[in-house]
């Protein structure tokens, strides 16, 4: 112990250590607090490995050769940004860890430029006067889908939270036992309504619910029917459930508020093979529904954020929340939400919106991409070959379908597929691929095209 207190007081002070002259330009590059804090750290490094591990005097004099490297080598690490770019080679469109929806360069530089200025956020420019933030999303929701109005907040939960709080505060929720999920990441809707402050009551069994459980489960302290989207799961076999007009004409015969979560926020019925079974924001309003919420970046394709549509009466309430106040979005999200919005009311989104581009990739246009990727290989320890696979949607959308797409297989006589998949994903921009039978697969439906370049060298530095 004494020995190594005593090895441990031949590292020079920090003082003695900043009178080197090299020490003054770091300085000068990322200012002396930061340098002296980083060699601090350093230094605690290192007495902790000779100490942990009995070090001896070449260890030391090794490490104090290259100390100055070593700290300027650890300030460029810390001072780069952390939230960076992925390519997601993985052919799941949306997944909350990868940060959902993509949107595309056009939306993000119009984001960019409204929020690096002032805005009209919540001023009406044409009275001179006060407006509201929901001003620039309400008009063109309202022109589509004919609700009568719309609110944006931080994301779907909040908007489920803001309805519980505002319609079933210290009342009860009636939910079909069928539709009590789990979402993921910590979304349970059992758990989300004890902290709005309302009671669930489950109507019906697992697989069999019916309108007369609901009926017969109203009372006076019903504030609110709750039907979800068992979005990331199916009931299938012996099933049954009310439809959503059904529920709207008991809602309304009681007076009570019928919400629907709809979470995947797919806003028109789809002819696509993989949501024909996913219900729409419009058909759920035509249904009578009085309130529909739904995510921002999940089938829509735009930012974080959980939008609300229905009566007017309800969502007026919604706003005089309190809560209102700690959920609502920035104007960067209201920029980004009214391009998404606009490249749908255009009816341009298939080709503009990344996530629906990728929804409707044909199998054809990614395997030629698939095939111009391939070609531009030029490691011999890596070969590769064309499958047809699978994309998946994701994100609570279509649990159960996938999208036939063309797959790179990739296997190297070098590295096995663990270490492809590893190395891959320490390249920079990290390369995110799934494996299966024991080789890694490359799905370009989810890759950007501006990103297959950073892809193919990631690639050919697999060596
Ligand atoms: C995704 C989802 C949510 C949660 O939405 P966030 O925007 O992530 O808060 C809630 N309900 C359903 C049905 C969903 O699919």
């Amino acid at each position: 112990m004494s020995d190594s207190a005593e090895f441990l007081r031949k590292i020079p002070s920090i003082d003695q250590l900043l009178k080197d002259a090299n020490f003054d330009r770091l300085s000068e590059q990322y200012s002396r607090p930061l340098v002296v804090q980083e060699l601090r750290a350093v230094l605690a490094g290192l007495r902790k490995e000779i100490s942990c591990n009995s070090r001896g005097l070449d260890f030391l004099k090794q490490q104090m050769d290259c100390l100055l490297d070593t700290v300027e080598l650890q300030l460029g690490k810390r001072l780069q940004p952390s939230l960076v770019q992925v390519i997601n080679a993985t052919g799941v469109l949306l997944h909350t860890n990868i940060g959902r929806a993509p949107v595309s360069c056009e939306m993000g530089n119009q984001g960019i430029e409204v929020s690096s200025s002032y805005t009209n956020l919540e001023y009406d420019l044409t009275r001179g006067e006060r407006g509201y933030r929901d001003q620039h999303i309400e008009p063109r929701l309202k022109r589509m889908l004919g609700c009568e109005a719309s609110l944006v907040c931080n994301n779907n939960a909040a908007a489920i939270h803001l309805i519980l709080n505002t319609f079933a505060r210290d009342r009860t929720v009636l939910v079909s036992r069928g539709e009590l999920v789990e979402i993921g990441g910590s979304f349970r809707i059992p758990n989300i309504m004890e902290a709005s402050g309302s009671l669930l009551k489950e109507v019906g069994t697992t697989n069999k619910t019916r309108i007369s459980d609901f009926e017969s489960n109203i009372d006076d302290q019903t504030g609110l029917i709750l039907s979800v989207h068992p979005s990331n799961y199916r009931i299938t076999g012996f099933t049954e459930a009310p439809s959503l007009s059904q529920l709207s004409l008991l809602a309304q015969k009681h007076g009570i508020p019928l919400l629907h979560d709809l979470g995947s926020g797919l806003l028109f019925p789809s002819s696509h093979p993989a949501l024909l079974q996913e219900p729409s924001v419009e058909e759920s309003l035509r249904a009578g529904v009085d309130l529909v919420c739904f995510s921002g970046d999940k089938l829509l394709g735009g930012p974080q954020a959980g939008i609300v549509v229905g009566r007017e009466e309800l969502v007026v309430q919604l706003r005089r929340n309190p809560i209102m106040r700690a959920v609502r979005v920035d104007k960067t999200t209201y920029s980004l939400l009214d391009s998404t919005f606009l490249e749908f009311e255009s009816e341009r989104a298939r080709q503009s919106v990344p996530i629906q581009k990728m929804l409707y990739a044909t199998k054809q246009e990614i395997e030629e991409r698939a095939l111009s990727i391939c070609e531009r290989l030029t490691l011999e320890s890596l070969s590769t070959v064309l499958i047809d696979g699978y994309s998946l949607v994701g994100g609570g959308a279509a649990p159960e379908q996938g999208i036939p797409s063309c797959l790179i297989a990739l296997e190297s006589s070098s590295q096995s597929a663990n270490q492809l998949e590893v190395n891959l994903r320490g390249s920079n921009p990290s390369v995110l691929t799934r494996i299966e039978n024991g080789r890694v697969l490359i799905d370009l439906r989810t890759v950007l095209p501006e990103q297959e370049d950073s892809l193919s060298k990631a690639l050919n530095a697999l060596a």
